[in-house]
């Protein structure tokens, strides 16, 4: 069902909605709103077309680490249906290929102007209207204002000193270059996360030479990435209902059950037995999830799991030293990271390891990479895989004014804060697609769900004529509380990374996630919705200051 609706149902708006992003959240939202529920819809993105993460992110070697069968819609029964891949995981241009086909399927692209960046909103209390500027000086009003800016879209790339004099080229991962040809090159990257993984094992076997400067060591299992028959494909298409339930009930959404085991019930013996199995089977949270139901929460079962991947890097990394700088020192607390042969990259002669915890990067020259030690590594290209501001980086980005002027940077500067992941008291009819608060998962069925509650939140506004609808802040508070007690029941808060906010330097550390799963955030949505929006303000009085 396509309906291009061009009346404005909102007196003296431009636009009923307006929603902010082209990636799988803000296509999404297009979809319910524009076709389902004939607003009148206008979106933006700053990117060139649709995609989000998936335009951006065009770096060598660049996959999804959910795997294929649920890194998709689950909304629509036929797009499941004529739905197809490869291998057990997507390559970026096949996502790519998935999300525009989306677009096709439902003519989104008709409600969207790309290249043009939201720089600022405004709510006027007195109209009850979104303000929305772009960067190109134009302005739309509209009743609600749905965000899908993404949570690993603001680049994060580090200043380091003498940038300016290094002659050679400089890429990030996240804004890559088209038809970047690195093959005879002498290459430096910066960063070992999930990025810098899949670059790394991609670039290795194309480049004269890899540098690769690793701040922290990290915990990689195999991915397990195989090509996947028609039969298999048709496999999960027939079960498709099942396996979505599943998924949606589920802790991660990884389409895989947790496990219920406590690593703390069975012997040391067999906890390597389990983890070998998950090893050989492939996948980043099926390793910390599927094995026991502890490995992300007891010390002791995570120091099991750690050290079964310290002694696999022993085994594979054939230089002592090099196995030595690649063991982590610290928790197996991050978001789990998977990849082909990762410790085996560092055999190779034209790959060697800087290890810039223990020697940091001083400066760039004019050739290439200095560090503490005075070493001077000589380089063509510098990639970034420094990753990204996450969760909130886009949201600061812009001039957000809520009830009385107050701004989103105001709000969160002691770190983002957000109920349900979705919305913010003083921010009256604006809803974020995975905001800050929102669950940790397999993230398209998260935003989905989303997405959902979202129109059916419009959908009762609108039925029952009402203006305005906005959190309590007590409800707002209540739900950060619980984000926070969830979250130092686990080990996560005790490792740095992105999650919480400490790749940022002078970022404050905030819980920026729900981690009590999708089946229970799910119930949290529907308790929401039977309550008669119980912890929403309606058609709330102006507060003008
Ligand atoms: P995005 O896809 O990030 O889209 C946001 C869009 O908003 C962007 O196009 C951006 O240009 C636009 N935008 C932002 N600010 C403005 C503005 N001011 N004005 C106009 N436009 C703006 N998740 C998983 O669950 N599984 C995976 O395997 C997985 N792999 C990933 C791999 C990489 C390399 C990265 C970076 C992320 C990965 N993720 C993965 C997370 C991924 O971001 C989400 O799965 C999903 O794509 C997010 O969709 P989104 O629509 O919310 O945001
Ligand atoms: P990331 O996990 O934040 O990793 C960034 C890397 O850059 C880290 O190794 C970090 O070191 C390093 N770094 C940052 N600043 C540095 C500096 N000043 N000097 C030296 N090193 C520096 O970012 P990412 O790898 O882009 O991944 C972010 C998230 O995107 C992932 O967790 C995942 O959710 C998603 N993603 C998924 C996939 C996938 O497999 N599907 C692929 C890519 C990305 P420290 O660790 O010491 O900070």
């Amino acid at each position: 069902m396509i309906s291009n609706v061009t009346a404005t149902k909102t007196h003296g708006a431009d636009f009923d909605a307006i929603v902010v992003g082209g990636g799988f959240g803000g296509l999404y939202a297009v979809h319910k709103l524009r076709n389902e529920q004939g607003l009148h819809v206008k979106a933006y993105d700053n990117a060139s077309d649709v995609g989000g993460t998936w335009h951006w992110n065009r770096y060598p070697g660049a996959l999804s680490d959910t795997e294929s069968f649920c890194y998709r819609f689950s909304f629509d029964k036929e797009l499941l249906d004529q739905g197809s891949w490869q291998s057990r995981y997507l390559t970026q241009p096949e996502i790519l290929e998935y999300l525009n086909g989306v677009a096709d399927r439902f003519d989104l692209r008709s409600s969207y102007q790309f290249n043009t960046k939201i720089v600022s909103t405004r709510f006027d209390e007195a109209t009850g209207l979104w303000h929305v500027l772009t960067d190109k000086g134009e302005s739309a009003s509209a009743k609600y204002l749905i965000t899908g800016l993404g949570l690993l879209s603001a680049i994060n790339k580090p200043l380091f000193a003498g940038i300016d004099k290094y002659r050679g080229e400089v890429y990030h991962t996240g804004a890559w270059p088209e038809g970047a040809d690195l093959s005879g090159k002498r290459v430096g990257i910066i960063g070992t996360g999930s990025t810098g993984v899949q670059v790394i094992i991609a670039l290795a076997p194309v480049v004269q030479h890899l540098t690769v400067f690793q701040r922290s060591a990290q915990y990689v299992v195999p991915i397990g990435n195989w090509p996947e028959d028609t039969e298999t494909i048709d496999n999960y298409k027939a079960n498709y209902d099942a396996i979505w339930q599943q998924i949606k009930g589920s802790q991660v959404a990884f389409g895989f059950a947790e496990s219920t085991t406590s690593g703390l019930e069975v012997s040391e013996a067999e906890r390597d037995r389990v983890f070998e199995e998950a090893w050989q089977r492939g996948g980043g949270f099926r390793f910390m999830f599927e094995t026991f139901t502890d490995v992300a929460t007891s010390h002791d079962v995570n120091a099991s799991a750690a050290n079964f991947i310290k002694r696999k890097i022993a085994k594979i990394v054939k230089d002592p030293e090099i196995a030595r700088k690649l063991m982590p020192g610290d928790l197996y607390a991050k978001r789990p990271l998977c990849a082909t042969d990762y410790y085996g990259v560092y055999n190779r002669k034209n790959v060697s390891l800087a290890d810039v915890k223990e020697d940091p990067i001083t400066e760039f020259t004019a050739n290439g990479v200095r560090l503490a030690s005075g070493i001077e590594h000589e380089l063509d290209v510098v990639i970034f895989a420094t990753g990204f501001d996450a969760v909130d980086g886009n949201y600061t980005k812009i001039d957000i004014h809520g009830r009385g002027g107050v701004t989103i940077r105001e709000k969160w500067a002691d770190g983002p804060l957000g109920y349900l992941g979705m919305m913010e008291a003083d921010f009256p009819n604006m809803f974020m697609i995975l905001g800050p608060n929102g669950p940790f998962t397999n993230l398209p069925p998260s935003l989905e769900s989303q997405v959902d509650w979202i129109a059916e939140a419009i959908a009762t506004m609108e039925a029952d004529g009402r203006s305005t609808i906005e959190p309590t802040q007590a409800a707002e508070d209540e739900w950060v509380e619980t984000c926070r007690t969830i979250a130092n029941m686990t080990l996560f808060p005790k490792a740095e990374s992105w999650i919480f906010g400490a790749n940022i330097p002078g970022k404050k550390n905030a819980v920026m996630f729900y981690l009590g799963g999708l089946g229970n955030y799910r119930d949290a949505l529907q308790a929401v919705r039977e309550s008669g929006y119980d912890s929403m303000i309606f058609d709330r009085e102006a507060v003008l200051t």
